[in-house]
């Protein structure tokens, strides 16, 4: 039965709607009519295969993602990806401009949060002699006395290197609490106005945590979205990627000329030419995400879903503020610069008084699990 479920608020794996999670136990048994259930099926089927492509146009129609660019799918969630991301753009940088030297070629971090200061991290662990430029670093640019990852910092505030082989971002950050406004005249937007209109700019975006909850602002001039499954849209084992087609390169051939070389699964080529069934994939996880993509389709799509979740956040920031004025709960994040996705607050209360805990507790009481954790 399914209505012995609690309201989950974790942050992690997110919760599943309870229809989807029917409908994928029937799936188990016997995917579509085959006989044979969702985790024994081969993935070479044609009714696997014609799933996965349903897949991709379900993405590709709900987040209107241009012929310019190829939906991949992969494993090993975002932090996959934190490697990905460098070593396919330095082979992509290398086949450009052969004649540099590695220490000439810059890598562009933006860093306002616990996950993109950890990308930024796996980049210079990967960069062969390359430079990683900050090309901004939100905690100096905190409110708080002890300097924190609370705020998306003022466009003046960012200096993008002249030519890099990427630019970083994570678009909502999911410990912190801090998320790019979608808003392009809102001073916590990022600031896609200052980089070369001109060509093609290798920007880089983490949307593990806010991924299809919104259209994606400017989706076209991104090099790479990325986003793992389990925060908004399935179980853990899918790894979402949107790539535009120029930076699919040869790894192989910029080994030659002296790129770092790339592990054959890393590689967008490999993913792009077997049309992401290279290996086994995690055929579970596709199939709920499908499920899902499915139901959100039925109910309006991403524009529907970016009026609920408006909503919501509206809704929910609103108690926090009254909670705030009245000396209940204390926000973290600048005003602006709060995700829709992870409210980040502390309970407050008289000194010692376990006011979070009675706070859990009645939630708990509620049915309402899952609020602990980061703050
Ligand atoms: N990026 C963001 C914004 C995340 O929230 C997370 C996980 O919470 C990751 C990357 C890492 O993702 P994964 O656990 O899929 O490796």
């Amino acid at each position: 039965t399914t209505n012995n479920r609690v309201i989950n608020f974790g942050a992690g794996p997110s919760a599943l709607p309870a229809s989807v999670l029917a409908e994928a136990s029937q799936g188990l048994l016997n995917f579509q009519n085959t006989g044979i259930g969702i985790a024994e099926i081969s993935h070479r089927s044609k009714e696997f295969t014609a799933f996965v492509q349903n897949l991709e146009s379900l993405i590709r129609t709900q987040l209107d993602v241009p012929p310019t660019h190829a939906i991949l799918f992969t494993q090993g969630g975002g932090s996959n990806q934190f490697s990905a991301v460098v070593l396919n753009m330095l082979a992509r940088y290398r086949l450009l401009h052969p004649e540099k030297k590695s220490e000439e070629v810059v890598m562009d971090y933006v860093v306002t949060g616990s996950w993109s200061k950890k990308a930024a991290e796996e980049a210079r662990r990967l960069s062969g002699g390359s430079q990683v430029n900050t090309v901004v670093d939100s905690r100096d640019h905190s409110l708080a006395q002890k300097k924190s990852f609370d705020n998306i910092p003022p466009h003046s505030a960012y200096t993008f290197s002249p030519d890099p082989a990427l630019i970083y971002y994570c678009e909502n950050e999911t410990v912190d609490g801090v998320e790019f406004s979608h808003d392009p005249q809102s001073a916590s937007s990022f600031p896609f106005h200052l980089l070369p209109q001109d060509q093609l700019v290798p920007l880089v975006a983490d949307y593990s945590s806010s991924f299809m909850c919104r259209p994606i602002p400017r989706l076209g001039d991104h090099a790479i979205i990325y986003a793992g499954a389990q925060k908004n849209i399935g179980p853990a084992g899918l790894t979402v990627l949107i790539v535009r087609k120029d930076c699919i390169v040869d790894v192989d051939a910029a080994a030659k000329l002296g790129a770092i070389p790339v592990p054959i699964m890393l590689s967008y080529k490999t993913l792009a030419d077997s049309k992401s069934l290279y290996n086994t994939p995690s055929v579970f996880a596709i199939y709920v995400t499908g499920l899902v993509l499915e139901r959100m389709k039925e109910q309006g799509g991403v524009p529907y879903f970016e009026e609920l979740n408006r909503r919501k956040q509206g809704k929910v920031y609103e108690v926090l503020r009254e909670g705030e004025a009245k000396g209940v709960v204390r926000r973290k994040v600048k005003e602006g610069s709060e995700s829709w996705m992870n409210v980040v607050f502390d309970v407050v209360g008289e000194e010692g008084g376990g006011a979070e805990k009675r706070f859990l507790e009645g939630a708990e009481r509620n049915g309402m699990k899952g609020l602990k954790g980061h703050r």
